[in-house]
């Protein structure tokens, strides 16, 4: 098969988009283009691991050296794409114009920030390994850490610096931690891991600015008055999808939600022909990204499709399916969300697993270290989202 299938982004959607339509029969060229000068690395380390080393870790790399040799792909690192014209099938970037057969953005997200937080004033984020040696360079010194944003970054960077001693206090606006996707007993036993912790989590209230000594942060302003000290902070308020570069031109290259995600469908297709997304660049018949394992997966379906498209088309697409999971970990307990958090009523055993029950059946699960029971519900979902055998 021939064709130059052309993938935009380095991360586990990519890669694992490469590794698929190589799997499936694609011989011709592949162009993989990334925006870091890094080689391809993974990001759940970067707020567990890294954080935690005390000198110049190893980048996390997603694979190693001869497994990525083996995919036949020209790697390009530090070749941002900036723009796309889908109807002369190229990908303007850094380094110049590459022209596709078929194309796979995996351009991910990158950090929400807030106005007056800024790197200068002594206010971080985190989306890349870069940042990790600045937040873990920032930690090095830091003796009171606020943290803006209870989700699972800023909850993971509040338990790195906890562990490296530094008294920290996290600030959420929403009534509780992960509320838009937990209820409130769940949301009552994650700020139980925190403060069991001895970190502090304010709930309901807005950051609002930092005081500044000198330039620097010295406290965190808060909407109700209150001003809490810190010489660091950290904002940890969610990703934005990283597709300002599809908007170069006039009007979107292609068709993306409100939030600037990447519309596609479950076969990962998007707007324009020969174009897959997938991983937090994209929303899947409107499901947001924003984990790990649904990246990996709509990579190789995304990959898997793009290699079938090469060939001529003929098969059936695969689909994007099975059951959303993320994992996180607290001050060293393993947190895991599985299924659909977000409806039906919640059942709390009390011993850390809160499952989600939509009249007797259960529907989604969050677990603190319950690694079994979330497994064993996992299958249970696998099994009821399974499509009935053909007869
Ligand atoms: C610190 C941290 C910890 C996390 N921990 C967990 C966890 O414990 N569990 C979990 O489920 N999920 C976790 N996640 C989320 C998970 O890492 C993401 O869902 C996953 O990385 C998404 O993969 P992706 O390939 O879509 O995007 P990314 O991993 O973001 O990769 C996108 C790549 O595209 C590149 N790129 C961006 N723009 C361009 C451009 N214009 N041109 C070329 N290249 C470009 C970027 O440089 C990047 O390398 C974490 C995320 C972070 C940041």
């Amino acid at each position: 098969m021939s064709g130059h299938l052309v993938v935009v982004g380095t991360g586990p959607a990519g890669i694992r988009a490469v590794e698929a339509a190589r799997a499936a029969g694609h011989t011709g060229p592949v162009t993989v283009l990334g925006a870091e000068p890094h080689t391809p690395y993974d990001r759940p380390p970067l707020s567990k691991t890294v954080l935690g080393q005390n000198t110049d870790g190893q980048l996390p790399a997603l694979r190693e050296d001869e497994a990525l040799a083996a995919l036949g792909a020209q790697i390009r690192g530090g070749a941002a794409a900036t723009g796309l014209d889908p109807a002369g099938r190229t990908v303007a970037t850094t380094a110049g114009p590459v022209a596709y057969d078929a194309l796979v953005i995996a351009t991910g997200a990158r950090a929400r920030t807030l106005d007056g937080f800024t790197p200068a004033a002594g206010a971080l984020t985190l989306r890349g390994y870069d940042d990790a040696l600045a937040l873990r360079a920032m930690l090095a010194t830091a003796r009171q850490l606020v943290v803006l944003g209870s989700g699972f970054i800023g909850s993971e960077v509040a338990s790195a610096a906890r562990d490296r001693g530094i008294a920290v206090t996290i600030v959420e606006a929403d009534p509780a931690p992960l509320a838009r996707i937990a209820g409130p007993a769940a949301g009552a036993a994650l700020t139980a891991v925190h403060t069991g912790a001895g970190v502090p989590v304010r709930c309901g209230v807005r950051a609002v600015a930092p005081v500044l000594t000198a330039g620097r942060v010295g406290a965190v302003g808060l909407a109700d008055g209150t001003e809490l000290p810190a010489d660091a902070v950290f904002v940890g308020v969610g990703a934005v999808p990283e597709t300002g570069w599809l908007t170069a031109g006039d009007g979107a290259a292609l068709e993306l939600d409100p939030t600037g995600a990447i519309t596609v469908d479950t076969a990962l297709a998007s707007s324009a022909p020969g174009v897959f997304a997938a991983g937090d660049a994209a929303t899947v018949d409107g499901a947001p990204g924003g984990h790990w394992t649904a990246a990996v997966e709509q990579g190789r379906v995304a990959g898997t499709n793009a290699a079938r498209l090469l060939a001529g088309g003929a098969e059936a697409p695969e689909r994007f399916g099975g059951v959303p999971f993320a994992w996180s970990t607290w001050h060293g307990r393993r947190i895991q969300l599985i299924g659909d958090t977000t409806r039906g009523r919640e059942v709390d055993d009390g011993e850390g697993l809160i499952t989600r029950m939509v009249g007797d059946k259960v529907v989604g699960a969050i677990g603190i270290d319950r690694p079994r029971e979330i497994i064993k519900i996992r299958r249970q979902l696998a099994r009821d989202t399974a499509p009935a055998p053909a007869r």
